[in-house]
């Protein structure tokens, strides 16, 4: 799995995920919450967690047996943001819409929200009060896991002062690949740049290209066609002696 994600509101990396999700499973495991996690639930968890970021991995998902982070349909950015949670909920005090104040915050919300549904899928047909409800993908049994660990866990953390607040994070950026421009645009952009000249490609089946310097007031453009023919590289640089001329007279 790869290491490091590149977001709006900063990088990610797969261990913070993966240490959030051991968090939930952790809190969770505790007996006065009786679901029944274990040590051993805990690594399953683990095992199956996936965090990528690519569009065209599907969503954000957990299941019986997938928990998958894709960070491309979350847009971490940076600073203060709501979140905002699933319709039905939204409006409930604890498990719906909150405030972050760092996009850490807020991928801990979306690691919580999918670790309830893990556990609602893998321990809700082993928990008798959850028998009738734990089919429903954001039913009862769901919203009753996600409040256990928004309530006593996540939201005490996502505070002006919580969370990774005190942290100070590399805000590294996906490096910028150099974009190569060729002759051909740079000869583009200076026909825009000056409106007095102007490029013709023929699309002959050989290569010839024309730069025109039309500043002469007379219609008869074609008599004022200075022809450069040879490559994109010797128009442009045509093109550019002639603007150089141009701003000495
Ligand atoms: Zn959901």
């Amino acid at each position: 799995m790869k290491n490091k994600f590149y977001t709006i509101g900063g990088t990610v990396i797969t261990k913070e995920v993966e240490d959030m999700v051991r968090l939930c499973m952790k809190h969770l495991s505790k007996k006065e919450y009786e679901l029944r996690i274990n040590k051993n639930s805990i690594q399953y968890a683990l095992d199956v967690l996936k965090v990528c970021h690519a569009k065209a991995n599907g969503a954000t998902h957990g299941g019986r047996n997938s928990i998958k982070i894709n960070l491309a349909y979350w847009q971490f950015k940076k600073g203060i943001q709501t979140f905002v949670e699933y319709k039905a909920f939204n409006k409930d005090k604890h498990i719906g819409e909150i405030q972050t104040y760092n996009y850490h915050q807020s991928l801990l919300l979306v690691v919580a929200h999918e670790v309830a549904h893990h556990v609602q899928e893998k321990q809700g047909s082993l928990i008798p009060r959850y028998r009738n409800t734990y089919q429903k993908a954001h039913g009862l049994c769901f919203q009753d896991i996600y409040r256990t660990l928004r309530k006593d866990l996540v939201n005490p953390m996502c505070t002006v002062d919580g969370f990774y607040s005190d942290v100070n994070v590399p805000q590294e950026q996906e490096p910028v690949k150099k974009k190569r421009t060729s002759p051909k645009q740079r000869l583009i952009s200076l026909c825009d740049e000056y409106e007095w000249l102007e490029y013709e490609d023929d699309g002959w089946g050989f290569f010839r290209v024309e730069v025109w310097d039309n500043r002469a007031e007379d219609d008869s453009a074609f008599d004022q066609m200075l022809d450069h023919s040879d490559s994109w590289k010797d128009a442009e640089s045509y093109a550019l002696q002639l603007i150089k001329e141009a701003e000495v007279a």
